[in-house]
């Protein structure tokens, strides 16, 4: 990717998406933002000095031919106020794309680069307006595709993961300054703590950063969708158990791009949780050939991704040899045990005649009248982990990044906790202390690559 330039060029974006709508806004941020409106806009009314954070009616003009190129209004917004906290403007255009890129081209003319990726965003973490956890953060709430998912970015927006890790770094440092006055009078009668004491300390900030590591997991489906797919042999029930969870809670546009062609997929929103729900047909399917294996390998293998299977069996008919395969194949996933068809087993006390497996959750429904699904949805939101509960309030990990930095610190961590226990030296202590604090850095952007800072920018949309 191209290297990045000096953050105090100018530059300038669509911001809004590529195609028809009410309104487009293209942004410049840079030092020679006023001027170039100066020359670009044409205000409506008496002319004058436009003043920082208001509103003005006017015309973009060519600055070569002079001609109009559209009716618009635009927005100053003089620094430090402002996302970048550099000059900015924004203009707001009629929402075609010819019009908005002509606009976006009179400004290229005048004198800006046309932004990369995340620019200015970027801008606005060099410049210290966000730092690194906040700036992906951005990017989650515009990704965010839950209700649940958007709190935890807007949460992160606002800094509150960062404080949690200001907070954690504190607390570390003054346990480091312990450690490192202990190296360099070890000799000395100095009020240092036991190392006992200094061993709890680094295990206080240890169980915060599992519970944070803790969180990432629990928190994905909710980012992602939780991948659920429905298994059975042939007329269990499974296209009509797909299509009754359909009926009450489908995603009319599903946000999460279908992953295959050779399945029904849809998602459906269970209290909250985007479930993507699979039909699979074909596993168990013995005797239909080529195609019918073919059929089953990719069953197979879609069984092995999932993140939950609901393992339908026909409780009118009890277990067949069939069944038991399945079993094999769902073991050691997570799974639920539906019994289906449970209106065609008479009686108040409904039994199966041999339970297939007593090690499953085990709910029981009719996907034909529609008793129990509200069970099964229940046991499906319980399965995906969702030890976050309702009201937990405290920051959530959301981005791999984060996670992958966040271990590397609990990884030192525990090994300096190692150190203190087994009476190493304290010089040894320190440096796992110093790396748990740097990877802890790492997070909010205090030292970070320009290569890391390529690849986090780089996934942004230009013109945000
Ligand atoms: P699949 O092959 O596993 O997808 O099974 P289907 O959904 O196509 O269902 C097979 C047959 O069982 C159809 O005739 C359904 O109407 C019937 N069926 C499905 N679920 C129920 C149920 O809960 N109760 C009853 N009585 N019939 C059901």
């Amino acid at each position: 990717m191209a290297a990045w330039h000096s953050h105090s060029d100018t530059i300038a974006a669509i911001a809004t998406p590529l195609g028809q709508g009410a309104l487009g806004i293209i942004r410049v941020s840079g030092d020679k933002t006023r001027e170039m409106v100066g020359h670009l806009f044409i205000k409506a009314g008496r002319p004058g000095p436009l003043k920082s954070h208001r509103f003005y009616y006017g015309h973009i003009i060519d600055a070569e031919s002079k001609g109009q190129v559209d009716e618009v209004m635009l927005c100053l917004m003089l620094a430090p106020r402002s996302y970048t906290r550099e000059d900015m403007a924004e203009i707001y255009t009629h929402g075609g794309l010819l019009v908005m890129k002509k606009v976006l081209n009179a400004v290229l003319k005048a004198g800006a680069r046309l932004a990369q990726p995340g620019e200015f965003t970027k801008k606005a973490f060099l410049n210290g307006r966000l730092d690194l956890a906040q700036a992906e953060a951005v990017l989650e709430v515009i990704q965010a595709k839950s209700e649940r998912a958007l709190k935890w970015a807007q949460s992160q927006l606002s800094g509150q993961l960062s404080q949690k890790l200001k907070g954690m770094k504190e607390s570390l440092m003054g346990l480091l300054a312990q450690i490192e006055a202990g190296l360099d009078f070890p000799e000395e009668e100095l009020d240092l703590l036991p190392r006992q004491e200094m061993e709890k300390g680094l295990a206080e900030q240890a169980a915060i950063l599992k519970r944070l590591l803790e969180s990432f997991d629990q928190a994905r489906p909710f980012r992602e969708g939780l991948d659920t797919v429905i298994v059975g042999r042939p007329n269990v029930g499974k296209s009509s158990l797909f299509n009754a969870l359909l009926k009450e809670d489908r995603v009319i546009t599903s946000p999460f791009p279908g992953t295959t062609r050779d399945f029904i997929q849809e998602t459906v929103n269970i209290g909250g949780l985007p479930v993507i729900l699979t039909d699979t047909a074909g596993l168990g399917e013995k005797s239909s050939g080529p195609l019918g294996q073919e059929a089953e390998a990719r069953a197979r293998k879609r069984l092995e991704q999932a993140d939950l299977a609901l393992f339908l069996v026909d409780m009118s008919e009890g277990l067949t040899e069939e069944d038991e395969e399945i079993v094999g194949l769902v073991k050691g996933k997570k799974a639920i045990l539906v019994l289906n068809k449970c209106d065609l087993v008479p009686g108040p006390d409904k039994k199966m005649a041999a339970p297939p497996s007593d090690e499953l959750p085990c709910a029981m429904v009719s996907a034909l009248t529609g008793q129990g699904l509200e069970e099964l949805k229940k046991l499906i939101k319980a399965e995906a982990a969702l030890a976050v509960s309702e009201d937990e309030s405290g920051p959530v990990i959301t981005t791999m990044r984060h996670k992958e930095a966040l271990s590397r610190s609990y990884r030192h961590l525990s090994q300096a906790r190692r150190g203190l226990k087994k009476g190493r030296p304290l010089e040894l202590v320190s440096v796992d202390v110093k790396a748990a604090l740097s990877a802890l850095g790492e997070v909010v952007g205090e030292v970070t690559s320009e290569q890391v800072l390529d690849t986090i920018f780089s996934r942004f949309c230009i013109g945000k």
